[in-house]
Protein backbone atom coordinates (compact mmCIF):
# COMPACT_ATOMS: atom_id res chain seq x y z
CA UNK A 1 0.00 0.00 0.00
CA UNK A 2 1.21 3.14 -0.99
CA UNK A 3 0.98 5.89 1.59
CA UNK A 4 1.25 9.59 0.52
CA UNK A 5 1.92 12.28 3.12
CA UNK A 6 1.46 15.02 1.12
CA UNK A 7 -0.36 16.89 -0.02
CA UNK A 8 -0.91 17.75 3.68
CA UNK A 9 -0.72 21.54 5.45
CA UNK A 10 2.04 22.73 7.27
CA UNK A 11 2.13 22.61 10.81
CA UNK A 12 2.93 26.10 12.34
CA UNK A 13 4.09 26.40 15.90
CA UNK A 14 0.72 27.66 17.39
CA UNK A 15 -0.59 24.30 16.55
CA UNK A 16 1.44 23.18 18.95
CA UNK A 17 0.65 25.26 21.80
CA UNK A 18 -1.93 25.81 24.15
CA UNK A 19 -4.25 28.76 24.31
CA UNK A 20 -4.99 30.17 27.06
CA UNK A 21 -6.81 33.97 27.18
CA UNK A 22 -6.02 33.95 23.99
CA UNK A 23 -2.64 33.56 24.09
CA UNK A 24 -0.26 30.47 22.49
CA UNK A 25 1.95 29.16 25.46
CA UNK A 26 3.91 26.45 26.33
CA UNK A 27 2.63 24.19 29.80
CA UNK A 28 4.25 25.75 32.55
CA UNK A 29 6.08 22.52 33.34
CA UNK A 30 7.34 22.68 29.56
CA UNK A 31 6.35 19.31 28.71
CA UNK A 32 5.00 17.77 25.54
CA UNK A 33 3.67 14.66 23.89
CA UNK A 34 3.64 13.30 20.17
CA UNK A 35 0.82 13.13 17.71
CA UNK A 36 0.78 10.51 15.07
CA UNK A 37 -0.30 10.10 11.54
CA UNK A 38 -2.13 7.04 11.62
CA UNK A 39 -1.22 5.92 8.40
CA UNK A 40 2.35 5.48 8.75
CA UNK A 41 2.86 5.49 12.57
CA UNK A 42 5.37 8.21 12.25
CA UNK A 43 5.56 11.52 14.42
CA UNK A 44 3.74 14.44 13.28
CA UNK A 45 4.73 16.96 15.79
CA UNK A 46 5.14 17.34 19.03
CA UNK A 47 2.18 19.32 20.98
CA UNK A 48 2.66 21.18 24.06
CA UNK A 49 1.12 18.89 27.10
CA UNK A 50 -1.02 20.49 29.96
CA UNK A 51 -0.97 19.99 33.57
CA UNK A 52 -3.21 20.00 35.99
CA UNK A 53 -1.74 23.76 36.87
CA UNK A 54 -2.30 24.70 33.36
CA UNK A 55 -5.84 24.07 34.13
CA UNK A 56 -6.15 26.16 36.71
CA UNK A 57 -5.00 29.03 34.70
CA UNK A 58 -7.16 27.95 31.73
CA UNK A 59 -9.82 28.11 34.63
CA UNK A 60 -9.17 31.65 35.89
CA UNK A 61 -8.92 33.16 32.33
CA UNK A 62 -12.17 31.72 31.95
CA UNK A 63 -13.74 33.10 35.11
CA UNK A 64 -12.98 36.44 34.60
CA UNK A 65 -13.87 36.43 30.84
CA UNK A 66 -17.30 35.12 32.50
CA UNK A 67 -17.64 37.22 35.08
CA UNK A 68 -16.08 40.86 34.24
CA UNK A 69 -14.27 40.55 31.07
CA UNK A 70 -14.92 41.71 27.87
CA UNK A 71 -17.17 38.48 26.59
CA UNK A 72 -20.00 39.00 30.23
CA UNK A 73 -20.54 42.28 28.04
CA UNK A 74 -21.73 41.14 24.71
CA UNK A 75 -25.05 40.71 23.79
CA UNK A 76 -26.59 37.30 22.76
CA UNK A 77 -27.12 38.65 19.25
CA UNK A 78 -22.97 39.33 19.37
CA UNK A 79 -21.93 36.11 20.76
CA UNK A 80 -24.18 34.40 17.76
CA UNK A 81 -22.59 37.12 15.29
CA UNK A 82 -19.02 35.43 16.35
CA UNK A 83 -19.91 32.12 15.80
CA UNK A 84 -20.87 33.09 12.75
CA UNK A 85 -17.89 34.60 11.71
CA UNK A 86 -15.73 31.19 12.91
CA UNK A 87 -17.99 29.03 10.68
CA UNK A 88 -17.35 31.10 7.64
CA UNK A 89 -13.90 31.29 8.69
CA UNK A 90 -13.66 27.32 9.12
CA UNK A 91 -15.70 27.58 5.53
CA UNK A 92 -12.37 29.55 4.13
CA UNK A 93 -10.12 27.32 5.32
CA UNK A 94 -12.07 24.46 4.69
CA UNK A 95 -9.49 22.05 2.88
CA UNK A 96 -7.31 22.60 5.23
CA UNK A 97 -8.89 21.40 8.44
CA UNK A 98 -9.97 18.43 6.51
CA UNK A 99 -6.56 17.55 5.57
CA UNK A 100 -5.34 18.16 9.14
CA UNK A 101 -8.09 16.23 10.00
CA UNK A 102 -7.13 13.28 7.74
CA UNK A 103 -3.26 13.30 8.85
CA UNK A 104 -4.17 13.39 12.78
CA UNK A 105 -6.98 11.34 12.20
CA UNK A 106 -6.46 8.54 9.54
CA UNK A 107 -9.63 9.13 8.22
CA UNK A 108 -10.36 9.18 4.63
CA UNK A 109 -10.01 12.64 2.90
CA UNK A 110 -13.41 12.26 1.77
CA UNK A 111 -15.12 11.86 5.21
CA UNK A 112 -13.44 14.77 5.96
CA UNK A 113 -14.12 16.50 3.13
CA UNK A 114 -18.32 15.60 3.33
CA UNK A 115 -19.31 14.76 6.60
CA UNK A 116 -16.72 16.05 9.05
CA UNK A 117 -16.24 19.59 7.94
CA UNK A 118 -20.00 20.42 6.51
CA UNK A 119 -21.68 18.93 9.96
CA UNK A 120 -18.77 21.11 12.00
CA UNK A 121 -19.66 24.25 10.10
CA UNK A 122 -23.75 23.60 9.92
CA UNK A 123 -23.82 23.01 13.94
CA UNK A 124 -21.84 26.35 14.39
CA UNK A 125 -23.97 28.13 12.28
CA UNK A 126 -27.20 26.63 13.75
CA UNK A 127 -26.49 27.48 17.20
CA UNK A 128 -25.04 30.98 16.23
CA UNK A 129 -28.79 31.15 14.99
CA UNK A 130 -29.95 30.29 18.69
CA UNK A 131 -27.81 32.52 20.54
CA UNK A 132 -30.59 35.30 20.79
CA UNK A 133 -33.56 32.99 20.53
CA UNK A 134 -33.17 31.45 23.89
CA UNK A 135 -35.94 33.47 25.74
CA UNK A 136 -37.32 32.35 28.87
CA UNK A 137 -41.35 32.39 29.57
CA UNK A 138 -44.06 34.43 32.12
CA UNK A 139 -45.64 32.03 34.48
CA UNK A 140 -49.40 32.59 35.40
CA UNK A 141 -48.94 32.29 39.29
CA UNK A 142 -51.22 32.60 42.20
CA UNK A 143 -51.40 35.88 44.24
CA UNK A 144 -50.51 39.22 43.11
CA UNK A 145 -47.24 38.26 41.39
CA UNK A 146 -45.57 38.91 38.31
CA UNK A 147 -43.51 35.86 37.64
CA UNK A 148 -40.97 34.74 34.97
CA UNK A 149 -37.79 32.91 33.72
CA UNK A 150 -34.83 33.67 32.76
CA UNK A 151 -32.27 31.40 30.52
CA UNK A 152 -28.58 32.10 31.96
CA UNK A 153 -25.23 30.51 31.09
CA UNK A 154 -23.62 28.08 33.61
CA UNK A 155 -20.58 29.32 34.05
CA UNK A 156 -16.84 28.06 33.25
CA UNK A 157 -17.51 24.92 31.48
CA UNK A 158 -15.02 22.02 31.01
CA UNK A 159 -15.15 20.03 27.66
CA UNK A 160 -13.55 16.43 27.10
CA UNK A 161 -13.73 14.67 23.45
CA UNK A 162 -12.49 11.95 21.41
CA UNK A 163 -10.68 11.52 18.75
CA UNK A 164 -12.48 9.83 16.44
CA UNK A 165 -14.71 12.97 14.93
CA UNK A 166 -12.26 15.61 16.51
CA UNK A 167 -13.35 18.51 14.63
CA UNK A 168 -17.18 17.84 15.00
CA UNK A 169 -17.18 16.43 18.29
CA UNK A 170 -15.38 20.39 19.24
CA UNK A 171 -18.47 21.54 17.09
CA UNK A 172 -20.64 19.99 19.24
CA UNK A 173 -19.42 21.57 22.57
CA UNK A 174 -18.30 24.71 21.48
CA UNK A 175 -20.94 26.02 19.63
CA UNK A 176 -23.95 25.62 22.38
CA UNK A 177 -21.88 26.38 25.51
CA UNK A 178 -20.43 29.75 23.34
CA UNK A 179 -23.93 30.70 21.82
CA UNK A 180 -25.16 30.35 25.69
CA UNK A 181 -23.02 32.60 27.33
CA UNK A 182 -21.03 30.40 28.64
CA UNK A 183 -17.16 30.39 28.41
CA UNK A 184 -14.67 27.17 27.96
CA UNK A 185 -11.60 25.29 28.72
CA UNK A 186 -11.70 22.52 26.05
CA UNK A 187 -9.77 19.57 26.75
CA UNK A 188 -9.29 17.45 23.10
CA UNK A 189 -7.95 13.50 22.83
CA UNK A 190 -4.26 13.56 22.59
CA UNK A 191 -4.44 11.54 19.48
CA UNK A 192 -5.85 14.35 17.58
CA UNK A 193 -5.14 18.13 19.05
CA UNK A 194 -4.34 19.07 15.66
CA UNK A 195 -7.63 20.39 14.12
CA UNK A 196 -8.58 21.37 17.61
CA UNK A 197 -5.95 24.01 17.70
CA UNK A 198 -6.75 25.10 14.54
CA UNK A 199 -9.22 26.28 15.10
CA UNK A 200 -8.34 27.78 18.26
CA UNK A 201 -6.61 30.12 15.78
CA UNK A 202 -9.79 30.61 13.78
CA UNK A 203 -11.66 31.77 17.14
CA UNK A 204 -8.84 34.50 17.59
CA UNK A 205 -9.09 35.44 14.14
CA UNK A 206 -12.97 35.94 14.50
CA UNK A 207 -12.42 38.18 17.60
CA UNK A 208 -13.79 36.03 20.50
CA UNK A 209 -12.94 38.07 23.66
CA UNK A 210 -9.88 36.54 25.93
CA UNK A 211 -10.97 33.63 27.94
CA UNK A 212 -13.88 32.42 26.02
CA UNK A 213 -11.99 29.45 24.76
CA UNK A 214 -9.14 27.88 26.33
CA UNK A 215 -7.64 24.43 24.31
CA UNK A 216 -5.72 22.72 26.42
CA UNK A 217 -4.01 19.19 25.01
CA UNK A 218 -3.45 16.94 27.79
CA UNK A 219 -4.04 13.24 29.14
CA UNK A 220 -7.26 12.19 29.95
CA UNK A 221 -5.76 11.04 33.34
CA UNK A 222 -3.99 14.84 34.38
CA UNK A 223 -5.63 17.36 32.42
CA UNK A 224 -9.27 15.60 32.05
CA UNK A 225 -9.23 14.59 36.07
CA UNK A 226 -8.21 18.06 36.96
CA UNK A 227 -11.42 19.65 35.03
CA UNK A 228 -13.79 16.80 36.26
CA UNK A 229 -12.48 17.50 39.66
CA UNK A 230 -11.93 21.49 39.77
CA UNK A 231 -13.83 23.55 42.33
CA UNK A 232 -14.25 26.30 39.89
CA UNK A 233 -16.01 24.22 36.97
CA UNK A 234 -19.42 24.61 36.78
CA UNK A 235 -20.45 21.97 34.56
CA UNK A 236 -18.62 19.30 32.23
CA UNK A 237 -19.39 17.74 29.10
CA UNK A 238 -17.69 14.84 27.85
CA UNK A 239 -17.86 12.23 25.35
CA UNK A 240 -15.84 9.13 25.66
CA UNK A 241 -15.91 5.73 27.11
CA UNK A 242 -18.38 4.67 29.67
CA UNK A 243 -15.91 4.09 32.02
CA UNK A 244 -14.68 7.32 32.34
CA UNK A 245 -17.78 8.84 32.00
CA UNK A 246 -18.71 6.86 35.45
CA UNK A 247 -15.23 8.79 36.83
CA UNK A 248 -16.46 11.87 36.09
CA UNK A 249 -19.79 11.81 37.24
CA UNK A 250 -17.41 10.36 40.94
CA UNK A 251 -15.48 13.15 40.61
CA UNK A 252 -18.20 15.60 40.19
CA UNK A 253 -20.92 14.31 43.26
CA UNK A 254 -17.13 14.08 45.18
CA UNK A 255 -15.94 17.89 44.58
CA UNK A 256 -18.76 20.97 43.84
CA UNK A 257 -21.88 18.68 41.96
CA UNK A 258 -20.76 20.13 38.67
CA UNK A 259 -23.37 19.98 36.38
CA UNK A 260 -22.63 16.74 33.95
CA UNK A 261 -23.59 15.73 30.50
CA UNK A 262 -22.05 12.29 29.02
CA UNK A 263 -22.33 10.66 26.05
CA UNK A 264 -20.67 7.57 25.90
CA UNK A 265 -20.54 4.38 24.29
CA UNK A 266 -23.16 2.00 22.53
CA UNK A 267 -23.60 -1.12 21.00
CA UNK A 268 -26.40 -0.21 18.69
CA UNK A 269 -29.13 -2.59 17.19
CA UNK A 270 -29.70 -2.82 13.41
CA UNK A 271 -32.34 -4.43 12.87
CA UNK A 272 -33.51 -5.35 8.86
CA UNK A 273 -36.93 -7.06 8.57
CA UNK A 274 -37.18 -9.49 5.49
CA UNK A 275 -39.77 -7.18 4.16
CA UNK A 276 -36.75 -4.23 3.64
CA UNK A 277 -35.34 -3.13 0.55
CA UNK A 278 -32.51 -5.43 0.75
CA UNK A 279 -30.63 -3.11 -1.55
CA UNK A 280 -30.81 -0.36 0.60
CA UNK A 281 -30.44 -2.33 3.87
CA UNK A 282 -27.15 -3.73 2.93
CA UNK A 283 -25.87 -0.40 1.67
CA UNK A 284 -26.98 1.10 5.13
CA UNK A 285 -25.74 -1.83 7.58
CA UNK A 286 -22.16 -1.50 5.46
CA UNK A 287 -22.32 2.35 6.59
CA UNK A 288 -23.61 2.65 9.48
CA UNK A 289 -20.56 -0.01 10.90
CA UNK A 290 -17.64 1.21 8.72
CA UNK A 291 -18.25 4.29 8.68
CA UNK A 292 -14.78 5.98 10.55
CA UNK A 293 -13.28 2.88 10.47
CA UNK A 294 -16.02 1.50 12.50
CA UNK A 295 -14.95 4.22 15.58
CA UNK A 296 -18.40 5.30 15.63
CA UNK A 297 -20.56 5.75 19.06
CA UNK A 298 -23.49 5.38 16.63
CA UNK A 299 -22.01 1.93 15.07
CA UNK A 300 -25.01 -0.49 14.21
CA UNK A 301 -22.63 -3.00 15.99
CA UNK A 302 -25.15 -5.83 16.16
CA UNK A 303 -27.00 -6.36 12.77
CA UNK A 304 -30.35 -8.55 13.93
CA UNK A 305 -31.58 -9.98 10.14
CA UNK A 306 -34.71 -11.81 10.35
CA UNK A 307 -33.84 -15.54 9.33
CA UNK A 308 -35.35 -15.58 5.74
CA UNK A 309 -33.08 -13.49 4.53
CA UNK A 310 -30.21 -13.79 6.90
CA UNK A 311 -27.79 -15.89 4.00
CA UNK A 312 -28.89 -13.47 1.13
CA UNK A 313 -27.98 -11.05 3.65
CA UNK A 314 -24.67 -12.07 4.60
CA UNK A 315 -23.12 -13.43 0.97
CA UNK A 316 -24.09 -10.02 -0.21
CA UNK A 317 -22.57 -8.04 2.54
CA UNK A 318 -19.63 -9.87 2.33
CA UNK A 319 -19.49 -8.89 -1.45
CA UNK A 320 -19.50 -5.46 -0.35
CA UNK A 321 -17.02 -5.62 1.98
CA UNK A 322 -14.62 -6.71 -0.26
CA UNK A 323 -15.24 -3.68 -2.62
CA UNK A 324 -14.49 -1.44 0.13
CA UNK A 325 -11.44 0.18 -0.54
CA UNK A 326 -8.86 0.28 2.27
CA UNK A 327 -5.44 2.15 2.19
CA UNK A 328 -3.78 5.69 1.63
CA UNK A 329 -6.49 8.10 3.12
CA UNK A 330 -5.30 10.96 1.11
CA UNK A 331 -6.27 9.36 -1.94
CA UNK A 332 -9.95 10.41 -2.86
CA UNK A 333 -11.19 7.33 -3.76
CA UNK A 334 -10.29 5.50 -0.49
CA UNK A 335 -13.51 4.64 2.08
CA UNK A 336 -11.83 3.26 4.94
CA UNK A 337 -8.35 4.76 6.38
CA UNK A 338 -6.23 3.70 9.26
CA UNK A 339 -7.05 2.91 12.74
CA UNK A 340 -6.41 5.80 15.30
CA UNK A 341 -3.52 4.48 17.25
CA UNK A 342 -1.71 1.16 17.74
CA UNK A 343 -3.68 0.63 20.89
CA UNK A 344 -7.01 0.91 18.93
CA UNK A 345 -5.71 -1.09 16.56
CA UNK A 346 -4.39 -3.99 19.48
CA UNK A 347 -7.87 -3.54 20.84
CA UNK A 348 -10.03 -4.42 17.53
CA UNK A 349 -7.83 -7.69 16.96
CA UNK A 350 -8.04 -8.95 20.63
CA UNK A 351 -12.08 -8.81 19.80
CA UNK A 352 -11.49 -10.59 16.42
CA UNK A 353 -9.75 -13.57 18.29
CA UNK A 354 -12.56 -13.31 20.67
CA UNK A 355 -15.45 -13.42 18.17
CA UNK A 356 -12.96 -16.95 17.00
CA UNK A 357 -12.05 -17.89 19.83
CA UNK A 358 -15.94 -17.76 21.14
CA UNK A 359 -17.52 -19.65 18.20
CA UNK A 360 -18.55 -16.80 15.86
CA UNK A 361 -17.82 -18.07 12.23
CA UNK A 362 -15.48 -15.19 10.67
CA UNK A 363 -16.57 -14.81 7.04
CA UNK A 364 -14.47 -11.88 5.53
CA UNK A 365 -11.74 -10.09 6.85
CA UNK A 366 -9.81 -10.44 10.32
CA UNK A 367 -6.24 -8.79 9.56
CA UNK A 368 -3.97 -6.43 9.33
CA UNK A 369 -4.12 -4.43 5.90
CA UNK A 370 -0.11 -3.43 4.69
CA UNK A 371 2.38 -3.37 6.95
CA UNK A 372 2.82 -0.12 8.70
CA UNK A 373 0.41 1.99 10.03
CA UNK A 374 -3.02 0.89 11.93
CA UNK A 375 -5.16 -0.56 9.02
CA UNK A 376 -7.66 -3.34 9.33
CA UNK A 377 -9.72 -5.44 6.55
CA UNK A 378 -13.54 -5.01 6.98
CA UNK A 379 -14.52 -7.98 9.07
CA UNK A 380 -17.85 -9.71 9.24
CA UNK A 381 -18.70 -12.59 11.50
CA UNK A 382 -22.03 -14.38 11.35
CA UNK A 383 -23.61 -16.85 13.69
CA UNK A 384 -23.15 -14.18 16.56
CA UNK A 385 -24.96 -15.08 19.47
CA UNK A 386 -25.86 -12.45 22.07
CA UNK A 387 -23.73 -13.40 24.80
CA UNK A 388 -20.27 -12.96 22.96
CA UNK A 389 -17.96 -10.53 23.93
CA UNK A 390 -18.45 -8.97 20.51
CA UNK A 391 -22.03 -8.63 20.72
CA UNK A 392 -21.91 -7.05 24.21
CA UNK A 393 -18.78 -4.62 24.25
CA UNK A 394 -18.16 -1.91 22.08
CA UNK A 395 -15.39 -2.74 19.55
CA UNK A 396 -14.91 0.86 18.09
CA UNK A 397 -13.37 -0.79 14.95
CA UNK A 398 -14.25 -2.47 11.50
CA UNK A 399 -15.96 -5.61 12.45
CA UNK A 400 -19.89 -6.46 11.67
CA UNK A 401 -21.20 -8.72 13.87
CA UNK A 402 -24.65 -10.55 11.88
CA UNK A 403 -27.18 -11.53 14.01
CA UNK A 404 -30.19 -14.03 12.74
CA UNK A 405 -33.81 -13.58 14.54
CA UNK A 406 -36.72 -14.94 13.92
CA UNK A 407 -39.81 -12.55 15.06
CA UNK A 408 -40.31 -8.98 15.87
CA UNK A 409 -41.44 -9.77 19.63
CA UNK A 410 -38.23 -11.54 20.03
CA UNK A 411 -36.06 -9.05 18.15
CA UNK A 412 -37.30 -6.15 20.27
CA UNK A 413 -36.65 -7.77 23.55
CA UNK A 414 -32.76 -8.86 22.29
CA UNK A 415 -32.16 -5.58 20.87
CA UNK A 416 -32.99 -3.52 24.01
CA UNK A 417 -31.20 -6.33 26.23
CA UNK A 418 -27.83 -4.20 26.63
CA UNK A 419 -26.45 -1.48 29.24
CA UNK A 420 -26.24 0.84 26.08
CA UNK A 421 -28.93 2.98 24.44
CA UNK A 422 -27.28 5.44 22.23
CA UNK A 423 -29.00 4.60 18.90
CA UNK A 424 -30.67 1.96 16.86
CA UNK A 425 -32.46 1.39 12.94
CA UNK A 426 -34.82 -0.72 11.36
CA UNK A 427 -35.37 -1.40 7.84
CA UNK A 428 -38.74 -2.37 6.61
CA UNK A 429 -41.00 -1.30 3.84
CA UNK A 430 -44.04 -1.31 6.40
CA UNK A 431 -43.43 2.14 8.16
CA UNK A 432 -46.08 1.39 10.16
CA UNK A 433 -44.14 -1.67 11.35
CA UNK A 434 -41.37 0.42 11.50
CA UNK A 435 -42.93 3.47 14.24
CA UNK A 436 -44.17 0.40 16.26
CA UNK A 437 -40.78 -0.76 16.71
CA UNK A 438 -38.76 2.43 16.94
CA UNK A 439 -41.28 3.22 20.09
CA UNK A 440 -40.36 0.35 22.04
CA UNK A 441 -36.34 0.43 21.32
CA UNK A 442 -34.71 1.98 24.71
CA UNK A 443 -31.94 4.06 22.21
CA UNK A 444 -31.94 8.06 21.72
CA UNK A 445 -31.95 7.78 18.38
CA UNK A 446 -34.15 5.79 15.77
CA UNK A 447 -33.25 5.68 12.19
CA UNK A 448 -35.91 4.52 9.64
CA UNK A 449 -34.64 2.98 6.59
CA UNK A 450 -31.40 4.96 6.67
CA UNK A 451 -28.65 5.15 9.50
CA UNK A 452 -26.24 7.69 10.61
CA UNK A 453 -28.35 10.66 9.30
CA UNK A 454 -27.37 13.58 12.23
CA UNK A 455 -28.43 17.12 11.38
CA UNK A 456 -27.53 19.87 14.01
CA UNK A 457 -31.06 20.60 14.42
CA UNK A 458 -32.01 16.92 15.95
CA UNK A 459 -31.07 15.90 19.39
CA UNK A 460 -28.46 13.06 19.86
CA UNK A 461 -27.41 11.50 23.14
CA UNK A 462 -28.08 7.96 25.14
CA UNK A 463 -30.73 6.07 26.86
CA UNK A 464 -29.38 4.11 29.71
CA UNK A 465 -25.45 3.87 29.95
CA UNK A 466 -24.80 5.65 26.54
CA UNK A 467 -25.02 8.63 28.74
CA UNK A 468 -26.77 11.98 30.68
CA UNK A 469 -28.63 14.49 28.70
CA UNK A 470 -28.59 15.63 24.99
CA UNK A 471 -26.54 17.71 22.30
CA UNK A 472 -27.64 19.51 19.41
CA UNK A 473 -31.29 20.71 18.64
CA UNK A 474 -33.06 23.15 21.44
CA UNK A 475 -32.54 20.33 23.77
CA UNK A 476 -28.70 20.49 23.49
CA UNK A 477 -29.29 24.85 25.00
CA UNK A 478 -31.26 23.42 27.80
CA UNK A 479 -27.47 21.74 28.95
CA UNK A 480 -26.17 24.75 28.91
CA UNK A 481 -28.38 27.04 30.84
CA UNK A 482 -29.67 27.81 34.44
CA UNK A 483 -33.09 28.21 34.99
CA UNK A 484 -33.83 31.24 36.83
CA UNK A 485 -37.46 32.56 38.38
CA UNK A 486 -37.66 36.10 39.09
CA UNK A 487 -41.31 36.39 41.06
CA UNK A 488 -42.26 40.31 41.48
CA UNK A 489 -44.80 41.17 43.93
CA UNK A 490 -47.08 43.77 42.71
CA UNK A 491 -48.81 46.48 44.72
P1 LIG B 1 -11.67 7.62 26.58
O1 LIG B 1 -10.55 7.22 27.46
O2 LIG B 1 -13.02 7.66 27.15
O3 LIG B 1 -11.28 9.05 25.95
C1 LIG B 1 -12.15 10.09 25.62
C2 LIG B 1 -11.62 11.41 26.18
O4 LIG B 1 -11.60 11.35 27.60
C3 LIG B 1 -10.18 11.70 25.77
O5 LIG B 1 -10.02 13.09 25.61
C4 LIG B 1 -9.41 11.19 26.96
O6 LIG B 1 -8.12 11.72 27.09
C5 LIG B 1 -10.29 11.61 28.10
N1 LIG B 1 -10.06 10.86 29.34
C6 LIG B 1 -9.48 9.66 29.51
N2 LIG B 1 -9.44 9.32 30.82
C7 LIG B 1 -10.02 10.33 31.50
C8 LIG B 1 -10.28 10.58 32.88
N3 LIG B 1 -9.95 9.70 33.83
N4 LIG B 1 -10.89 11.72 33.23
C9 LIG B 1 -11.26 12.61 32.30
N5 LIG B 1 -11.03 12.44 30.97
C10 LIG B 1 -10.42 11.31 30.57
O7 LIG B 1 -11.68 6.70 25.31
P2 LIG B 1 -10.41 6.02 24.57
O8 LIG B 1 -9.50 5.38 25.57
O9 LIG B 1 -9.82 7.00 23.66
O10 LIG B 1 -11.14 4.88 23.79
C11 LIG B 1 -11.54 3.72 24.48
C12 LIG B 1 -12.91 3.30 24.08
O11 LIG B 1 -13.85 4.32 24.38
C13 LIG B 1 -13.10 3.08 22.60
O12 LIG B 1 -12.67 1.82 22.19
C14 LIG B 1 -14.57 3.25 22.47
O13 LIG B 1 -15.21 2.07 22.83
C15 LIG B 1 -14.90 4.31 23.48
N6 LIG B 1 -15.02 5.65 22.84
C16 LIG B 1 -16.25 6.14 22.63
C17 LIG B 1 -16.38 7.37 22.01
C18 LIG B 1 -17.72 7.96 21.72
O14 LIG B 1 -17.85 8.75 20.79
N7 LIG B 1 -18.73 7.66 22.51
C19 LIG B 1 -15.26 8.09 21.61
C20 LIG B 1 -14.00 7.58 21.88
C21 LIG B 1 -13.91 6.35 22.51
P3 LIG B 1 -6.83 11.07 26.37
O15 LIG B 1 -6.36 12.16 25.51
O16 LIG B 1 -5.85 10.73 27.44
O17 LIG B 1 -7.26 9.86 25.64
MG1 LIG C 1 -2.78 11.63 15.64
Amino acid sequence: MTISTLPHPKIDAQLTKNLINNKWVDSIHGRTFETINPATGEVICKVAQADAIDVDRAVEAARTAFTTGDWSKLSPRDRGRLLYKLADLMETHQEELAQLETLDNGKPITESRTIDLPLAIACYRYYAGWADKMHGKTIPVDGSFFSYTRHEPIGVVGQIIPWNFPLLMQAWKLAPALAMGNTVVLKPATQTPLSALRVGELILEAGFPPGAVNILPGSGSVVGTAIARHPDIDKVAFTGSTEVGHRILEAAAQTNLKRVTLELGGKSPNIVLADADLDAAIEGAHFGLFLNQGQCCTAGSRLFVQKSCYEEFISRSIERAKNRIVGDPFDPKTEQGAQVSQTQFNRIMHYIESGMREGAQLRYGGNRVGDRGFFIQPTIFSDVRDNMTIAREEIFGPVMSIIPFETIEEVVQRANATQYGLAAAVWTRDITKAHAIAHRLQAGTVWINCYDALDPAAPFGGFKQSGIGRELGEYGLHEYTEVKTVTVKLS
